[in-house]
Protein backbone atom coordinates (compact mmCIF):
# COMPACT_ATOMS: atom_id res chain seq x y z
CA UNK A 1 0.00 0.00 0.00
CA UNK A 2 1.54 3.98 -0.81
CA UNK A 3 2.78 5.59 2.10
CA UNK A 4 -0.43 8.15 1.68
CA UNK A 5 -3.16 5.42 1.86
CA UNK A 6 -1.30 3.95 4.49
CA UNK A 7 -1.67 6.88 6.41
CA UNK A 8 -5.06 7.80 5.69
CA UNK A 9 -6.30 3.99 7.02
CA UNK A 10 -4.38 4.70 9.79
CA UNK A 11 -6.43 7.74 10.88
CA UNK A 12 -9.78 6.39 10.62
CA UNK A 13 -8.30 3.59 12.95
CA UNK A 14 -7.17 6.20 15.45
CA UNK A 15 -10.93 7.82 15.13
CA UNK A 16 -12.36 4.55 15.45
CA UNK A 17 -10.15 3.52 18.19
CA UNK A 18 -10.42 6.98 20.29
CA UNK A 19 -14.25 7.39 19.37
CA UNK A 20 -15.56 3.26 20.52
CA UNK A 21 -12.05 2.14 21.85
CA UNK A 22 -11.07 2.07 25.50
CA UNK A 23 -11.55 5.22 27.51
CA UNK A 24 -8.04 4.85 28.80
CA UNK A 25 -6.90 5.51 25.35
CA UNK A 26 -9.64 8.34 24.93
CA UNK A 27 -8.59 9.77 28.34
CA UNK A 28 -4.76 9.60 27.68
CA UNK A 29 -3.99 10.32 23.25
CA UNK A 30 -5.30 14.05 22.40
CA UNK A 31 -7.17 13.58 19.26
CA UNK A 32 -6.20 16.25 17.84
CA UNK A 33 -2.15 15.46 17.60
CA UNK A 34 -3.48 12.88 15.22
CA UNK A 35 -4.71 15.36 12.45
CA UNK A 36 -1.99 17.35 13.04
CA UNK A 37 0.64 15.00 12.28
CA UNK A 38 -1.67 13.64 9.39
CA UNK A 39 -2.01 17.19 8.11
CA UNK A 40 1.52 17.58 7.92
CA UNK A 41 2.42 14.66 6.30
CA UNK A 42 -0.22 14.44 3.56
CA UNK A 43 1.74 18.26 2.55
CA UNK A 44 4.93 16.47 3.26
CA UNK A 45 3.80 13.78 0.24
CA UNK A 46 2.26 16.82 -1.77
CA UNK A 47 5.59 18.51 -1.77
CA UNK A 48 7.80 15.83 -2.34
CA UNK A 49 5.59 14.43 -5.07
CA UNK A 50 6.03 17.97 -6.91
CA UNK A 51 9.66 18.13 -6.64
CA UNK A 52 10.48 14.97 -8.34
CA UNK A 53 10.80 15.23 -11.79
CA UNK A 54 8.00 14.86 -13.85
CA UNK A 55 8.29 11.48 -16.07
CA UNK A 56 9.42 12.59 -19.73
CA UNK A 57 7.01 13.05 -22.50
CA UNK A 58 7.73 10.99 -25.39
CA UNK A 59 10.05 12.49 -28.40
CA UNK A 60 7.04 13.51 -30.66
CA UNK A 61 9.27 13.80 -33.48
CA UNK A 62 9.81 10.86 -36.00
CA UNK A 63 11.38 8.11 -34.03
CA UNK A 64 14.79 6.64 -34.75
CA UNK A 65 13.21 3.44 -36.03
CA UNK A 66 10.96 5.38 -38.22
CA UNK A 67 13.65 7.04 -39.66
CA UNK A 68 15.29 4.12 -40.55
CA UNK A 69 12.89 3.05 -42.05
CA UNK A 70 12.60 5.46 -44.79
CA UNK A 71 16.21 5.79 -45.30
CA UNK A 72 15.74 9.32 -44.11
CA UNK A 73 18.32 8.95 -40.65
CA UNK A 74 20.60 12.07 -41.22
CA UNK A 75 17.80 14.05 -41.53
CA UNK A 76 14.47 14.10 -40.00
CA UNK A 77 12.85 17.38 -41.51
CA UNK A 78 12.37 15.40 -44.62
CA UNK A 79 9.31 13.02 -42.81
CA UNK A 80 6.01 15.04 -42.33
CA UNK A 81 4.05 14.45 -39.39
CA UNK A 82 0.29 13.92 -40.99
CA UNK A 83 -2.39 14.04 -37.86
CA UNK A 84 -6.02 12.94 -38.25
CA UNK A 85 -8.16 12.93 -35.77
CA UNK A 86 -6.44 10.60 -33.36
CA UNK A 87 -3.95 9.33 -35.67
CA UNK A 88 -0.20 10.36 -35.94
CA UNK A 89 1.61 9.40 -39.31
CA UNK A 90 5.39 10.00 -40.39
CA UNK A 91 5.15 10.09 -44.15
CA UNK A 92 8.61 10.55 -46.09
CA UNK A 93 8.06 13.63 -48.38
CA UNK A 94 9.66 15.04 -51.08
CA UNK A 95 7.38 17.94 -52.82
CA UNK A 96 5.00 15.79 -53.74
CA UNK A 97 1.24 17.40 -54.38
CA UNK A 98 -1.33 16.89 -52.19
CA UNK A 99 -3.11 13.72 -54.17
CA UNK A 100 -0.09 12.09 -53.95
CA UNK A 101 0.04 12.80 -50.06
CA UNK A 102 -3.30 10.91 -50.10
CA UNK A 103 -1.95 8.18 -51.10
CA UNK A 104 1.26 8.17 -49.66
CA UNK A 105 -1.12 8.67 -46.58
CA UNK A 106 -3.82 5.85 -47.63
CA UNK A 107 -0.81 3.55 -47.90
CA UNK A 108 1.49 4.04 -44.71
CA UNK A 109 -2.48 3.09 -43.11
CA UNK A 110 -2.46 0.11 -45.12
CA UNK A 111 0.61 -1.18 -43.48
CA UNK A 112 -0.03 -4.45 -41.76
CA UNK A 113 1.61 -3.58 -38.42
CA UNK A 114 -0.32 -0.16 -38.18
CA UNK A 115 -2.30 0.43 -34.74
CA UNK A 116 -3.75 3.43 -33.93
CA UNK A 117 -2.39 5.14 -31.18
CA UNK A 118 -4.21 4.85 -28.02
CA UNK A 119 -5.71 7.97 -26.95
CA UNK A 120 -4.26 9.98 -24.22
CA UNK A 121 -5.49 10.20 -20.74
CA UNK A 122 -7.42 13.38 -19.86
CA UNK A 123 -6.11 14.29 -16.36
CA UNK A 124 -8.16 17.39 -14.86
CA UNK A 125 -5.82 17.68 -12.05
CA UNK A 126 -1.72 16.22 -11.48
CA UNK A 127 -1.72 13.70 -9.52
CA UNK A 128 0.01 15.15 -6.99
CA UNK A 129 -2.95 17.85 -6.15
CA UNK A 130 -5.94 15.16 -6.49
CA UNK A 131 -3.64 12.99 -3.71
CA UNK A 132 -3.70 15.99 -1.64
CA UNK A 133 -7.15 17.20 -2.20
CA UNK A 134 -8.34 13.37 -1.53
CA UNK A 135 -5.69 13.24 1.46
CA UNK A 136 -7.51 16.62 2.96
CA UNK A 137 -10.94 15.68 2.35
CA UNK A 138 -10.49 12.31 4.14
CA UNK A 139 -9.45 14.46 6.99
CA UNK A 140 -11.82 16.89 7.21
CA UNK A 141 -14.65 14.19 6.85
CA UNK A 142 -13.24 13.04 9.85
CA UNK A 143 -12.83 15.88 11.89
CA UNK A 144 -16.48 16.21 10.96
CA UNK A 145 -17.61 13.11 12.03
CA UNK A 146 -15.71 14.06 15.44
CA UNK A 147 -17.71 17.36 15.57
CA UNK A 148 -21.00 15.59 15.27
CA UNK A 149 -20.10 12.55 17.35
CA UNK A 150 -18.80 15.05 20.27
CA UNK A 151 -22.12 17.21 19.62
CA UNK A 152 -24.72 14.56 20.13
CA UNK A 153 -22.91 12.52 22.89
CA UNK A 154 -20.66 15.50 24.59
CA UNK A 155 -21.39 17.80 27.44
CA UNK A 156 -22.71 20.39 25.07
CA UNK A 157 -25.33 18.19 23.85
CA UNK A 158 -26.76 18.59 27.58
CA UNK A 159 -30.08 21.10 28.14
CA UNK A 160 -28.50 24.34 29.50
CA UNK A 161 -30.74 23.74 32.80
CA UNK A 162 -28.71 20.43 33.31
CA UNK A 163 -25.83 21.78 32.62
CA UNK A 164 -26.06 24.79 35.65
CA UNK A 165 -27.38 21.81 38.09
CA UNK A 166 -24.57 20.01 36.87
CA UNK A 167 -21.73 22.38 37.69
CA UNK A 168 -23.58 23.61 40.63
CA UNK A 169 -23.17 20.36 42.27
CA UNK A 170 -19.80 20.15 41.45
CA UNK A 171 -19.31 23.63 43.21
CA UNK A 172 -20.35 22.47 46.44
CA UNK A 173 -18.49 19.98 46.32
CA UNK A 174 -15.07 21.62 45.48
CA UNK A 175 -15.64 23.95 48.52
CA UNK A 176 -16.08 20.87 50.39
CA UNK A 177 -12.35 20.35 50.05
CA UNK A 178 -11.42 24.15 49.25
CA UNK A 179 -12.79 24.71 53.16
CA UNK A 180 -14.64 28.17 51.39
CA UNK A 181 -16.81 29.07 48.92
CA UNK A 182 -15.70 28.29 45.28
CA UNK A 183 -16.99 27.97 41.96
CA UNK A 184 -16.28 25.20 39.45
CA UNK A 185 -17.19 26.27 35.23
CA UNK A 186 -16.97 23.60 32.95
CA UNK A 187 -14.86 25.03 29.78
CA UNK A 188 -16.83 24.70 26.85
CA UNK A 189 -15.10 27.38 24.58
CA UNK A 190 -11.86 25.43 25.49
CA UNK A 191 -10.33 28.74 25.86
CA UNK A 192 -8.85 28.01 29.09
CA UNK A 193 -8.33 24.21 29.37
CA UNK A 194 -8.54 21.38 26.62
CA UNK A 195 -6.56 20.23 23.49
CA UNK A 196 -4.07 22.41 23.06
CA UNK A 197 -2.77 22.45 26.48
CA UNK A 198 -3.71 18.78 27.55
CA UNK A 199 -4.98 19.87 30.89
CA UNK A 200 -7.78 18.49 32.53
CA UNK A 201 -8.72 21.24 34.54
CA UNK A 202 -7.18 24.48 35.72
CA UNK A 203 -7.66 26.96 38.67
CA UNK A 204 -5.17 29.80 40.08
CA UNK A 205 -3.54 28.91 43.72
CA UNK A 206 -5.65 30.26 46.91
CA UNK A 207 -8.56 31.67 43.72
CA UNK A 208 -12.05 31.14 43.36
CA UNK A 209 -12.91 29.54 40.09
CA UNK A 210 -11.70 26.68 38.60
CA UNK A 211 -12.32 25.17 35.02
CA UNK A 212 -12.87 21.46 33.74
CA UNK A 213 -13.11 20.50 30.60
CA UNK A 214 -16.12 19.32 29.20
CA UNK A 215 -14.99 15.71 28.94
CA UNK A 216 -14.60 15.93 32.68
CA UNK A 217 -17.75 17.40 33.55
CA UNK A 218 -19.25 15.01 31.75
CA UNK A 219 -17.47 12.19 33.66
CA UNK A 220 -18.56 13.89 36.69
CA UNK A 221 -22.22 14.28 35.29
CA UNK A 222 -22.67 10.89 34.59
CA UNK A 223 -21.69 9.87 37.67
CA UNK A 224 -23.42 11.92 40.26
CA UNK A 225 -26.35 12.15 38.07
CA UNK A 226 -26.92 8.92 36.09
CA UNK A 227 -25.22 6.54 38.38
CA UNK A 228 -22.83 5.79 35.42
CA UNK A 229 -19.12 4.97 36.43
CA UNK A 230 -16.53 4.43 33.47
CA UNK A 231 -13.84 2.62 35.53
CA UNK A 232 -10.33 5.16 34.36
CA UNK A 233 -12.17 7.93 33.17
CA UNK A 234 -14.67 8.42 36.29
CA UNK A 235 -11.50 8.11 38.76
CA UNK A 236 -9.70 10.97 36.54
CA UNK A 237 -12.34 13.41 36.50
CA UNK A 238 -12.98 12.97 40.01
CA UNK A 239 -9.33 13.33 40.95
CA UNK A 240 -9.11 16.22 38.69
CA UNK A 241 -11.80 18.28 40.61
CA UNK A 242 -10.05 17.45 43.98
CA UNK A 243 -7.02 18.59 42.11
CA UNK A 244 -8.13 21.74 41.13
CA UNK A 245 -9.91 22.03 44.61
CA UNK A 246 -6.87 21.79 46.57
CA UNK A 247 -5.16 24.59 44.51
CA UNK A 248 -8.34 26.70 45.47
CA UNK A 249 -7.61 26.14 48.70
CA UNK A 250 -4.10 27.28 48.33
CA UNK A 251 -1.69 24.29 47.54
CA UNK A 252 0.40 25.52 44.52
CA UNK A 253 3.04 22.38 44.80
CA UNK A 254 1.25 20.20 41.64
CA UNK A 255 3.16 16.59 43.61
CA UNK A 256 1.52 17.24 47.43
CA UNK A 257 -1.92 18.90 45.17
CA UNK A 258 -2.13 15.42 43.78
CA UNK A 259 -1.78 13.33 46.65
CA UNK A 260 -4.26 14.99 48.80
CA UNK A 261 -6.39 15.13 45.49
CA UNK A 262 -6.32 11.37 45.33
CA UNK A 263 -7.22 11.23 49.08
CA UNK A 264 -10.03 13.66 48.94
CA UNK A 265 -11.08 11.86 45.53
CA UNK A 266 -12.54 8.66 48.11
CA UNK A 267 -14.84 10.84 49.60
CA UNK A 268 -15.86 12.83 46.82
CA UNK A 269 -16.45 9.86 44.81
CA UNK A 270 -18.59 8.35 47.66
CA UNK A 271 -20.65 11.59 47.59
CA UNK A 272 -21.44 12.03 44.50
CA UNK A 273 -22.51 8.22 44.31
CA UNK A 274 -20.09 5.65 44.33
CA UNK A 275 -19.18 2.84 47.44
CA UNK A 276 -16.74 3.60 49.94
CA UNK A 277 -14.65 0.64 48.16
CA UNK A 278 -14.94 1.66 44.52
CA UNK A 279 -13.97 4.99 45.51
CA UNK A 280 -11.25 4.04 47.09
CA UNK A 281 -10.31 1.34 45.17
CA UNK A 282 -9.92 3.77 42.31
CA UNK A 283 -8.27 6.43 43.70
CA UNK A 284 -5.63 3.83 44.81
CA UNK A 285 -5.37 2.79 41.20
CA UNK A 286 -4.47 6.90 40.13
CA UNK A 287 -1.85 6.39 42.49
CA UNK A 288 -0.61 3.25 41.08
CA UNK A 289 -1.18 4.95 37.77
CA UNK A 290 0.74 7.94 38.89
CA UNK A 291 3.96 6.48 40.12
CA UNK A 292 3.81 4.46 36.90
CA UNK A 293 3.84 7.22 34.56
CA UNK A 294 3.29 10.44 35.95
CA UNK A 295 0.97 11.13 33.48
CA UNK A 296 3.29 12.87 31.06
CA UNK A 297 4.73 15.43 33.32
CA UNK A 298 7.17 15.01 36.11
CA UNK A 299 5.44 18.32 37.84
CA UNK A 300 2.51 15.91 38.98
CA UNK A 301 4.64 12.76 40.29
CA UNK A 302 3.80 12.69 43.58
CA UNK A 303 6.78 12.31 46.27
CA UNK A 304 7.33 9.57 48.09
CA UNK A 305 5.78 11.39 51.09
CA UNK A 306 2.89 10.54 49.47
CA UNK A 307 2.45 7.13 51.87
CA UNK A 308 0.41 6.14 54.31
CA UNK A 309 1.92 7.52 57.47
CA UNK A 310 3.80 10.09 55.37
CA UNK A 311 4.12 13.80 55.78
CA UNK A 312 1.53 14.22 53.59
CA UNK A 313 -1.14 11.35 54.51
CA UNK A 314 -4.23 13.70 55.59
CA UNK A 315 -5.53 11.50 58.16
CA UNK A 316 -1.92 9.72 59.82
CA UNK A 317 -4.15 7.68 61.82
CA UNK A 318 -5.58 5.60 59.60
CA UNK A 319 -4.09 2.78 57.92
CA UNK A 320 -5.90 3.43 54.86
CA UNK A 321 -4.06 5.43 51.90
CA UNK A 322 -5.92 6.60 49.96
ZN1 LIG B 1 -2.32 21.36 39.27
Amino acid sequence: MPPPALLRVALIVFVVIWLFGPDLFRSTVPVWLAFVVALGLELQFFVGALRSSPRPRPDRGPQAADRARFGYAEDPAELLLVREQDEELWIPYSGESDEELDELIAAERERPDWEPPPPEREELLPPALRRLLVGLAVIGGLALLLWFVDRHTGWDSLSADTRAAATQRFSREASRIAAKPVTVRCDESGNRVGAVQHADGVAIVGGAVAYLTPERCLDLYRLAFDGEIKSSRTARALAVLAHESWHLRGIRDEGTTECYALQSGVDLGRRLGLSTGTARQMMRQQLTENALHGRGSVDYVVSADCRDGGPLDLEPRSSRFP
